[in-house]
């Protein structure tokens, strides 16, 4: 029998909030598929049926989409269309059947064995985006493989609808599995595997659904049915909760949703500490309809616009009009408001063609060929997003931001492939604003350390943390298994984010900071403690930045800051976050 003794598992936090609710376990991991020998005459009747249950796939996919509520934020149908090109793509749709024919063997064999290779090649990857297609290639298998293998879907059962107020567990969770779910009102995500960027994260977020992923040891000990309170901003679960337990969550969760409410009211306030001081808060956004919610919570423009998501899923990279016309939609949804443009942060070992590169990856893709690296090596990809940027700056208040910088021939060489772009767009008799503002992200340790000297040839900084904590704790962001060293607050990180807003303030130009640390209001006083100006957060998290900022006395959180900067513990630097967030003690 299993015993009632309240225990708590940690995960990583992916979406806040509070659930409590009873658990409903999803089973839909690999399939167990063995290899079957079929005679030569029989080939073409295995074939068919493979071509059947990519049909099916395609059908339940259709079906999915169809269902997605109208006015979803993130950009869910995209997600679901990657998963219906994959089920057009030859890889997954001729492959299979050249493997049936040659090797006279079963369709769910021959399936797993390009499941396989696509996967090892997808595993070899850093780039968190492109990695998570790694997953995707397995949801979509896992889907043709169910069919074929006549099992149920996954997350049908008991009652009419079996998920309602449920809280879900799974290995993994396909962002259609996702959809579905939250449309049968389900009450919290839990999987075992994958981080807080996979897409099933970013869908939770998007949905306002609270979620821990990376649970690896969870499945041993949980049952179906069990109740379980989810702590998505700790990125804990508590098993089998006592009575005071459930209160206490219970009295946390309606605080929560008392000021969410509340802070809906704050949308058309301006951003301005207790003691005056003016603060630019904007938005981070990667999807066409990500613009959307950024207006929707009263964004001051966009201080992030993350544009690899229009080069992804796709054979070839978008030319210069195409993208000229994606950037230009995106700022006229802002109606005015200044859009910073990242150039391209592509990853190191994957092809931006869309092919899948038949060397294996570096043996160390995060510090590999990315982003300007990358740009700066192939030329012919860069140049289009360069014109297409100084173009749309022409009528536009554009910034155009850089990523991954870590020396100033980098920097150097960037500006000069700009003001060759410039003169090649005069020629062309094509407008651009000849005083676009050029900036860089400040996420790599030696960019930080040396950010005076990057100051002095941009016009403005952002602070990259997502990237600078990685590389300066030496932390693999996407690995699950070492995200409980990812800590914002280590001195070494605070030293370099102080660096970096110090360089920007000596020679006059703005610092932001659009890492996720930005976008968490446990962290707000300190950053304006440590003299951050600028914030650029996830749209779901800017009135809640809003409100911290709004509430916090610079003059006092400066004191406080230099405190945290000087403690050295974890716990003396997470009891003075606790002080320095209680109300009216900055
Ligand atoms: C960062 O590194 O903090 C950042 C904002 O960029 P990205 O997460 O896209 O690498
Ligand atoms: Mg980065």
């Amino acid at each position: 029998m299993h015993s009632s003794v309240m225990f708590t598992i940690h995960g990583v936090s992916a979406s806040k909030g509070i659930a409590i609710g009873r658990v409903h376990i999803v089973d839909h991991g690999q399939f167990e598929v063995s290899e079957r020998s079929i005679k030569p005459a029989r080939v073409k009747n295995e074939i068919a049926r493979f071509h059947r249950a990519l049909r099916s796939a395609r059908n339940e996919l259709s079906a999915v989409k169809d269902k997605i509520p109208p006015d979803t934020a993130t950009d869910v149908g995209a997600f679901i269309d990657t998963h219906l090109l994959m089920l057009e793509d030859s890889a997954l749709t001729n492959a299979p059947v050249k493997f049936i024919s040659e090797k006279l063997c079963n369709a769910e064999w021959a399936l797993k064995v390009q499941r396989d290779a696509l996967v090892a090649v997808f595993e070899a990857m850093d780039d968190p985006y492109l990695r998570t297609r790694k997953d995707d290639i397995d949801h979509v298998v896992n889907r043709i493989q169910r069919i074929l293998l006549k099992r149920n879907k996954p997350a049908r059962g008991r009652s009419a609808n079996p998920l309602s107020d449920r809280i879900v567990f799974a290995d993994d969770l396909t962002p259609a599995d996702t959809v579905l779910m939250q449309h049968q009102g389900i009450s919290a995500f839990l999987t075992e595997f994958g981080g807080p960027n996979s897409h099933t994260a970013i869908l939770a977020r998007s949905f306002r659904i609270p979620a821990v992923v990376g649970l690896h040891s969870a499945r041993a000990y949980l049952r179906d049915d069990e109740l379980v309170i989810v702590d998505g901003q700790r990125g804990v679960i508590i098993v089998d909760p006592d009575r005071t337990t459930i209160r206490h969550f219970e009295r946390r969760r309606r605080e929560i949703d008392r000021q969410t409410i509340a802070r809906k009211r704050l949308r058309k306030s301006p951003v301005v500490t207790s003691d005056g001081e003016s603060i630019v808060l904007q938005a981070n956004v990667e999807l066409p309809s990500d613009m959307h919610a950024a207006a929707q919570v009263g964004a001051a423009g966009i201080g992030l616009y993350r544009t690899e998501y229009l080069f992804m899923n796709r054979k070839e990279p978008p030319g210069e009009e195409e993208q000229y016309r994606a950037y230009l939609k995106m700022v006229n949804a802002l109606k005015g408001a200044p859009v910073t443009i990242r150039t391209l942060d592509l990853g190191a070992d994957k092809q931006v063609d869309g092919s899948r590169p038949g060397a294996p990856g570096s043996s160390n893709p995060a510090l590999g060929l990315r982003a300007v690296r990358l740009c700066l090596k192939e030329h012919s990809l860069f140049r289009p997003q360069l014109r297409a940027i100084l173009r749309v700056s022409a009528r536009n208040p554009v910034r155009m931001m850089i990523p991954m910088l870590s020396n100033m021939q980098e920097l150097l060489q960037v500006l000069q492939l700009i003001k060759e772009c410039e003169r090649e767009l005069k020629t062309d008799g094509k407008a651009f604003d000849p005083n676009m503002p050029v900036g860089a992200m400040i996420e790599v340790p030696a960019a930080a350390v040396c950010a005076d000297l990057f100051a002095r040839r941009l016009d403005f900084l952002s602070i990259g943390t997502n990237d600078l904590i990685q590389y300066t704790i030496a932390i693999d962001r996407i690995d699950d298994e070492v995200s409980y060293l990812y800590d914002p607050l280590h001195p070494a990180v605070l030293r370099l984010i102080q660096m970096t807003i110090n360089a920007g303030k000596k020679v006059g130009i703005p610092v932001a900071m659009c890492g996720e640390m930005a976008g968490d209001a446990l962290y707000t006083r300190l950053l304006l403690g440590l003299g951050l100006k600028e914030f650029s957060v996830h749209p779901n998290a800017l009135l809640e930045v809003k409100q911290a900022i709004n509430e916090t006395h610079i003059g006092d959180a400066r004191k406080l800051a230099q405190r945290i900067m000087r403690a050295v513990r974890t716990a003396t630097r997470d009891s003075l976050i606790d002080e320095i967030n209680q109300p009216g003690a900055a």
